[in-house]
């Protein structure tokens, strides 16, 4: 099988897209993998572009554009998060949609990697014009989402009200609700109880896993870049496990505290609407620094949880924490990896470390179609099942094929061997 011409464009050298691909290629050159199924793997079952017309407050018309791409239906539908940023490209979409595919196979359930995106700042429209943006982009996206089809979730710059537009835009359109079409809504329209913080629990999870024979967090000393869904409650719960948080960040801030920054006063602020600056200077909590230093931080976790490509060749050998666990999508770039690798440095790669958000996305699916709800614990307790034993499957691999391969090596191999499990089980059609 070859890549069809219209998606095997070329690909730039550098970027997420890259990465990503170089990634699968060094997993699917460990297992000796078929060059048709690579031919399989590295192409995109659909990319859809669009650029469609908002009506903004002061009456005028902006065109915005907008991306969807699912990488791969074999164990299922697709699913993915949606992003606002002025920073979308199409070539990260397509990366971060094939890294879903890998992600939802690791924790090993039933879909296939979707993403999407819109290039807006979302902080500069008003409530008004995101709502209008959003219900005309899933008017836009409709004939390919779905609850049996694409599950779209939140992202950077969306948010469980994102997923509540969409919900009720595609439910109109159908003419009764479909609360399976999106996850991560508000939990008053079918969302789950635990999805807003699975994403950084799951971090937890896969930390007191990692750390299970070695004395676990209590004392250890933690860096987190960004403070937000994912950043925020991981930085949290750490703390609140034992954990001695001496770095926090967010886009206008880092702060610093060698005796430990109180995250969950920090948190609680920043959950009132306050920012991070206000809560450090009001309360002496911590002290601002230079926030190039977070990641370089003399700490041993550091966690990544912002944006993607900020571990590069210019810091990596800077970076001082012996532990990096992915809280972002893509943080490390390949020459950042290769230089951790040389360094003997533990990185926990994003397609396990975060997953903790799609396998609760996974869980309010089930439950919206059930029309029944979990209780918080019960969603926490399958989430800690799913994201531990993913974890003990991830370093069991990398043990078993040897010193040289990582945990990020060992899950695209895990991913990538579940995606070809299934393929082989369905056949090609017709
Ligand atoms: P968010 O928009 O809620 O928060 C992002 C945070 O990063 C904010 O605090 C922002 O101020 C900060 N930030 C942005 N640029 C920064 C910079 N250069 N330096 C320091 N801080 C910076 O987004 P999120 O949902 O927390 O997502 C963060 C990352 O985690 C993204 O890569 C996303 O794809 C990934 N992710 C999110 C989820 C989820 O459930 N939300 C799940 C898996 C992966």
């Amino acid at each position: 099988m070859t890549s069809p011409a219209s998606l095997a464009r070329p690909v730039a050298d550098e970027g997420i897209l890259a990465t990503t691909l170089s990634q699968f290629h060094s997993a699917a050159d460990a297992i000796g993998l078929e060059d048709r199924y690579r031919a399989y793997l590295t192409s995109w079952k659909t990319v859809f572009q669009t650029q469609f017309p908002v009506e903004m407050d002061d009456g005028s018309i902006k065109i915005f554009e907008g991306y969807r791409v699912l990488h791969d239906t074999a164990r299922g539908p697709t699913k993915g998060g949606i992003r606002y940023s002025a920073n979308v490209t199409l070539d990260d979409v397509r990366a971060l949609s094939m890294l879903m595919t890998w992600k939802c196979a690791v924790v090993n359930i039933p879909f296939g990697g979707a993403k999407g995106g819109v290039i807006v700042d979302p902080s500069t429209l008003s409530a008004r014009e995101l709502q209008n943006l959003t219900r005309r982009f899933t008017t836009e996206l409709e004939p390919i989402i779905g609850p049996d089809k694409d599950i779209p979730a939140p992202d950077m710059g969306t948010n469980a009200q994102t997923m509540a537009w969409m919900m009720d835009t595609y439910s109109m359109a159908h003419g009764y609700t479909i609360p399976g079409v999106v996850t991560g809504k508000p939990v008053a329209i079918g969302g789950s109880e635990g999805r807003a913080e699975a994403t950084g629990r799951g971090i937890l999870y896969v930390l007191q896993e990692h750390l299970r024979a070695d004395g676990g967090l209590a004392g250890r000393t933690v860096s987190v870049q960004g403070f937000g869904n994912v950043g925020s409650v991981a930085a949290r719960l750490i703390h609140e496990d034992g954990a001695k948080v001496t770095y926090i960040s967010d886009v206008h801030t880092a702060l610093h505290n060698p005796d430990g920054i109180n995250v969950s006063a920090a948190y609680a602020h920043v959950g009132r609407g306050g920012t991070l600056r206000e809560w450090a200077a009001e309360t002496h909590g911590a002290t601002e620094v230079d926030p190039a230093e977070v990641l370089t931080a003399d700490v041993d976790i550091l966690v990544p949880a912002a944006v993607e490509s900020v571990l590069t060749a210019d810091n990596a050998r800077q970076v001082r924490a012996r532990l990096i666990i992915e809280g972002a999508n893509g943080p490390t770039t390949e020459e950042a990896d290769a230089i951790f690798e040389e360094r003997g440095l533990t990185v926990i790669p994003d397609i396990l470390a975060n997953a903790g958000g799609v396998t609760v996305s996974y869980f309010e699916w089930v439950q919206a179609r059930q029309y029944l709800q979990w209780t918080e614990a019960r969603v926490n307790e399958e989430l800690q099942r799913l994201i531990s034993t993913a974890y003990r499957a991830v370093a069991a691999r990398a043990v078993q094929m040897g010193p040289t391969c990582t945990q990020r090596e060992a899950a695209n191999i895990i991913g990538i061997e579940r995606v070809v499990e299934a393929l082989e089980l369905r056949g090609y059609y017709p």
